[in-house]
């Protein structure tokens, strides 16, 4: 690992207002797919928060008073150095997280997707001029940035999500604080000289590895801390909002999803369980995003069934290095031992287990890796507790519906509100039913509809405000209204 360190040229420890800290490394980053040590790392501490609060404070005031094509300069700059050692970066992350590489090298690519769009929006954000009762007079509406921000991320995206936040709060003309997620901090430190290469000045960015829980509200409660930003479970987000609330905080969540997958009788079956697969594989079902509940019309149930099962049984899982690997592991053993837990419910529940997929028992190296089988479940129901939770896992829970008004109550009968899919040949169907879903985003016929440029966030439990698009920016602006005289 010290090479790896050496190669990306960061130190496992916090950054701060530009240097490495001296503390000692003492936390564990362990590879998913293999159990192996890849790195000791420093968790900060309350004094680590003082300074980077303090140093980032100072920064803010420089920052926001740069142009915005500077600014946008710089993000774009970002964006191409990640894009530069795009294979380095992915490499780390699959070790670090266990993606197969594949995803990995999109995770860079989304990730820099962010640099580069918000790197363009910060030289579109315009005020505007309104009318004043007194002719003499016009009102001048401003954006000005709201201030040092702390963005908090997770772990099955530690990469993108860190950019999402960091794009639109530099392009506002905010400085901040990237708390990364314990299991994962590596990605993000490695982050630093790609910071520093582009010109971003000491302390716009801070870097804090540490334990959530007593970072997280140190963070929340500093005064000079004006927006929290978290991607993370719904859990944290409720800690989050409360810690804010004495302070007046913007506060943004993107938090827990539990998706619909709702396949109507004249879907394209080829395409339909082609994309589920992807879909449910993709992070090992680690994804807010995923389809956490599948309903399929009794029509075609069987059908549907029989053609997901053969083709899950050619899907491959093992070390996310390896070629051809389309599912890794999951993040830790404590996290297979939570989906089991739900999958053993189920199945004394009345659901079958109609295939498990082990490939990656073929290989003895991978005996200590945190590994979870791809599971197909037929007879589920609405009442199981896999239902009205986030599985996060390669689980792919089977239902079955009669009608359209029926299926969109079952749909929307759960707390969370993030993303839905709709698979059919009648489009227009597939949009009246799109449009009765309470999420945030839907794919018609498509798996990954994420991108840098729409606004995605969820309703409900799922969290506040958006990210990305042209309204990803202005979470972290306020609107100033200056009167003044015409002349
Ligand atoms: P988590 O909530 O356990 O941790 C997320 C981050 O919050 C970590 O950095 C953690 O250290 C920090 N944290 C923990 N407790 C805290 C506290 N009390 N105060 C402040 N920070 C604290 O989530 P996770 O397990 O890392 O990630 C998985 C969750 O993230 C899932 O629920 C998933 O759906 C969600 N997620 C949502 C989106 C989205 O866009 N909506 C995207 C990815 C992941």
């Amino acid at each position: 690992m010290t090479s790896l360190c050496e190669e990306f040229g960061f130190e496992p420890r916090p950054w701060i207002d530009g240097c490495w800290s001296k503390a000692e490394c003492s936390q564990d980053v362990i590879n998913p797919a293999s159990g192996e040590l890849l790195s000791k790392v420093a968790w900060a501490d309350a004094q680590d928060v003082a300074r980077c609060i303090e140093g980032a404070s100072q920064a803010q005031s420089r920052w926001a008073l740069r142009s915005a094509f500077d600014r946008g300069d710089i993000l774009k700059r970002i964006a191409q150095g990640l894009l530069s050692r795009r294979e380095s970066f992915a490499r780390l992350l699959t070790m670090e997280q266990g993606k197969p590489l594949a995803q990995s090298l999109g995770e860079v690519d989304y990730a820099a997707s962010f640099f580069q769009w918000f790197g363009e929006e910060a030289r579109r954000l315009c005020g505007t001029i309104a009318p004043h009762p007194q002719s003499d007079r016009e009102f001048l509406v401003e954006h000005r940035p709201l201030g040092v921000s702390a963005w908090i991320t997770p772990w099955n995206f530690p990469l993108a999500q860190g950019a999402k936040k960091i794009a639109a709060s530099l392009a506002a003309g905010c400085s901040g604080i990237w708390k990364p997620a314990e299991s994962t901090p590596l990605i993000a430190l490695a982050m630093a000289p790609v910071f520093e290469q582009a010109g971003v000045p000491p302390g716009v960015i801070q870097i804090l590895p540490g334990l959530g829980t007593q970072l997280g509200p140190l963070l929340c409660e500093h005064p000079a801390i004006r927006v929290v930003s978290l991607t993370g479970s719904t859990r944290t987000g409720r800690s989050i909002l409360a810690n804010c609330a004495n302070g007046i905080k913007k506060v943004l969540l993107e938090l827990g999803g539990n998706a619909p997958f709702i396949v109507l009788p004249d879907a394209d079956l080829d395409v339909t369980i082609d994309h589920l697969v992807r879909l449910k594989l993709f992070v090992s079902g680690q994804v807010c995003v995923t389809a956490n509940r599948i309903f399929v019309h009794e029509q075609i149930h069987r059908e549907f069934l029989d053609r997901l099962a053969e083709r899950l049984a050619r899907a491959s899982l093992g070390d996310g290095l390896n070629d051809r690997v389309d599912a890794g592991p999951l993040i830790h053993k404590q996290a297979c031992l939570g989906v089991d837990r739900l999958v053993e419910q189920a199945l004394q529940m009345g659901a079958k287990m109609v295939h498990s997929n082990r490939t990656y028992q073929n290989d003895p190296s991978l005996s200590k890796g945190s590994f979870y089988p791809a599971t197909l479940l037929s007879d589920v129901s609405d009442n199981m507790p896999l239902f009205g939770c986030e599985i996060f896992g390669p689980v792919f829970p089977v239902l079955r519906f009669n009608a359209i008004d029926e299926v969109i109550a079952r749909a929307n009968s759960v707390s969370q509100g993030l993303a839905g899919y709709v698979y059919g040949r009648d489009l227009s169907q597939c949009r009246r039913v799109a449009r009765r879903l309470e999420v945030g985003i839907v794919g018609v016929n498509e798996w990954r509809p994420l991108k840098a440029e729409i606004p995605f966030g969820g309703i409900k439990e799922s969290g506040l405000g958006v990210e990305g698009g042209k309204e990803g920016i202005h979470d972290y602006l306020s609107l100033q209204v200056i009167s003044v005289p015409k002349d």
